[in-house]
């Protein structure tokens, strides 16, 4: 399988060197040639498997330059002790047509994890594939879940480095206890007074910066990226959703041919567009239902066709959904227009210089085939993490009640009622001062730190502390670095030593 740029001036090259070199050098994104699509057989050969098997068959169509043998022992690795369940991904059904794909069993407790988990040891594989005695340096930008899982994923990992810049005010409490408790020797943790998006233009600057990489080359480095744009880290997200389709279908609520709707909390459009990729591939989904907090750049564009990132920043108790620039979505573009790097340029230039771009008719048709969006509001969303536990006594974290309100809407507009899946993102736990104060009340949560309230929300509910976040209290903090966004450079410059 080879690989080409949304922006069509990259040669085709193979799977290795794309994960290697993350972003396009055009500025593009890569994508396969081709998308492969299941024969029904195949499909249906999927039920048998648990969750590694059927890893290795969706991967194995994409990541041809690593052989089956390979790719299982990766797989094993990246899948076993650190998940805390053997199904990886278990799906929770509530209703007779409703169930929350729970894609938080990994050790950092959000859905980053499975890629994260996995894309170390593809890397450093896809390294010494390519001859390179080089060291990868994983420059990272997050919203808050990425940084860690990256970390995770990567410490004390030989010939890597990891470079993490997060918002200082922009991520959760125990999402920066998380990261900058951060232990392993090539790890590095950086706060950037700014939002998620400066943080990411700021990576993404210095990914483009030609002088810099010939710098790099020199200094036998290189600059790869964990991010979404990476196609390593977007490919191993297809595999849950047809776990998600296997699950419906042996517990008794759907038959092989019938279709399903999936509901994404979303951000970077990373995930969602993992749904549509499986969706390409064969599996029966009906509605991509995209779901946005107030940062609703994702519900305008999907309903208008209008791209417009001019708009207030919006800082919300579903920070990882915080983002104005979707960066996936030139992937999707790629497809509605038609596989036209010239009119995705045009788009992306448009949206770099005048911060807006419009979808002809035609596209925005192709666009609402597919997809349905909502967004909602901060009550709403405290609202709905309420209503979940009270109805059906299961705990949601504030990312998938966003996805559980909009899908209510959904349902509302459309009286579609086939069965749903909901991307659960994260552990409750993760994000649990909006949860306790939806579940325990506002008044009796006020001035409570998130470490109290992880206990008393336990207490409550019953329902255990993940591994991955207790005793995190107590950890000594190794990371104190903040930088502004124009510093990000030298930090990194700093870092390297060049
Ligand atoms: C990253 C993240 C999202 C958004 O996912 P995208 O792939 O960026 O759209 C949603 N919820 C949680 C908990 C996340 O960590």
């Amino acid at each position: 399988m080879k690989y080409i740029s949304t922006r069509g001036n990259s040669n085709p090259i193979n799977s290795t060197q794309a994960i290697l070199t993350g972003l396009a050098p055009d500025g593009g994104l890569f994508l396969p040639e081709s998308i492969p699509v299941l024969t029904p057989e195949e499909l249906t050969g999927l039920l048998e498997n648990g969750y590694q098997l059927t890893a290795e068959t969706i991967l194995g169509f994409y990541l041809t330059d690593y052989s089956p043998g390979e790719l299982e022992k990766m797989l094993a690795q990246a899948y076993g002790e650190k998940f805390d369940t053997p199904e990886v991904t278990p799906l929770t059904l509530v209703r007779d047509n409703l169930a929350f794909l729970e894609l938080w069993h990994g050790p950092t407790c959000a859905f980053k994890d499975l890629a994260l988990q996995l894309l170390s040891y593809l890397l450093t594989s896809a390294a010494r594939k390519n001859g390179l005695e080089k060291e990868v340096v994983l420059l990272v930008a997050t919203s808050g879940d990425t940084g860690k899982a990256a970390l995770e994923g990567f410490k004390n990992v030989p010939g890597t480095k990891v470079i993490v810049f997060y918002p200082e005010d922009g991520v959760s409490e125990i999402q920066k206890k998380q990261m900058v408790t951060q232990e392993g020797e090539n790890t590095f943790v950086i706060g950037v007074r700014g939002n998620f998006d400066q943080a990411q233009t700021g990576v993404k600057t210095i990914f483009a910066n030609r002088h810099l990489q010939n710098e790099m080359e020199q200094a036998g480095k290189s600059f790869s990226s964990a991010n979404s744009i990476n196609w390593g880290r977007l490919i191993p997200q297809v595999v849950y959703y047809f776990r998600a389709w296997s699950g419906l279908i042996k517990q008794g609520k759907l038959k092989p041919q019938e279709s399903f709707n999936i509901v994404v909390p979303t951000g970077n459009f990373g995930n969602i567009l993992a749904a549509y990729y499986s969706k390409k591939m064969g599996l029966p989904v009906n509605k991509l239902i995209c779901a946005s907090n107030s940062n609703n750049v994702l519900t305008e564009f999907i309903r208008t066709g209008v791209y417009d990132r001019k708009r207030s920043f919006y800082q919300t108790i579903s920070p990882s959904m915080d983002i104005l620039v979707s960066s996936n979505l030139e992937r999707l573009l790629y497809d509605l227009t038609g596989h036209n790097p010239r009119a995705v340029s045009d788009y992306m230039e448009k949206l770099r210089v005048e911060g807006i771009y419009k979808l002809t008719n035609e596209q925005l048709i192709v666009l609402n085939e597919g997809f349905w969006a909502d967004f909602v509001t901060e009550k709403e969303t405290t609202g709905a993490i309420k209503e979940v536990f009270e109805e059906f006594n299961y705990l949601i974290d504030p990312h998938t009640a966003v996805g559980y309100k909009v899908y209510k809407d959904y349902l509302k507009e459309t009286g579609d009622r086939r069965p749903t899946v909901i991307a659960s993102t994260a552990s409750p736990f993760k994000f649990n001062t909006g949860v306790a104060r939806a579940v325990l009340g506002e008044q009796s949560t006020l001035d409570q730190d998130e470490f109290s309230l992880l206990k008393r929300l336990s207490a409550f509910t019953g329902v255990k502390i993940p591994q991955g976040l207790m005793g995190l209290e107590d950890k000594p903090v190794l990371h104190q670095r903040v930088v502004n966004p124009e510093e990000m450079e030298g930090t990194v410059r700093e870092i390297l030593g060049i």
